[in-house]
């Protein structure tokens, strides 16, 4: 267990992957379909997940945690599948629900491989997110861009509904 605050999201990681329904792996994309090694079946089911590397300090050392979907549930207050509904542009940019973890701190339980120690930065799998611990604004402006952002999203929220065809 250990406190560490998000001080960054490794952008370039992307946020989700397709997992499969029934195991949670990670779907290998064959010609026309997907496939999952451990259920050992051609016609899985791909279910849209959270694996989000995040760069991690907990006032001594930095670490990257890999969060997986309940967690990323969980911080972000919606499933994968919700936001790239919501904004199917996101599939590969990280969504801003995503990137208001940064700042955030929490008590994570870290799952400890002995591969992990073998590389030269230290790689950790989030097993559990257990509480969130505190909020520490980014920059002094945090408060405003919060209250933007919430702005923002209603603005989009209400251009969208204007963008509705009338019947
Ligand atoms: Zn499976």
């Amino acid at each position: 267990m250990c406190t560490a605050t998000i001080t960054n999201i490794v952008s370039h990681s992307g946020w989700n992957y397709i997992s499969c329904s029934s195991c949670s792996k990670k779907l290998k994309k064959s010609k026309s379909s997907l496939y999952c090694q451990k259920c050992a079946k051609s016609q899985s089911v791909g279910v849209l997940s959270f694996r989000i590397e995040v760069i991690v300090d907990d006032g001594k050392d930095s670490a990257t945690f890999v969060i997986f979907d309940e967690d990323g549930s969980t911080i972000t207050g919606a499933t994968a599948e919700e936001i790239i509904r919501d904004s199917p542009e996101h599939v590969k940019d990280i969504p801003k629900c995503v990137q208001s973890i940064v700042g955030e701190t929490y008590l994570f339980e870290i799952r400890i491989k002995e591969k992990d120690f073998q590389t030269s930065y230290q790689n950790f799998t989030v097993s559990k997110i257990h509480k969130h611990i505190k909020s520490t604004p980014v920059d002094s402006n945090l408060g405003n861009k919060r209250k933007e952002r919430e702005e923002e999203n209603q603005k989009e929220e209400s251009e969208n509904l204007r963008k509705k065809p009338h019947v």
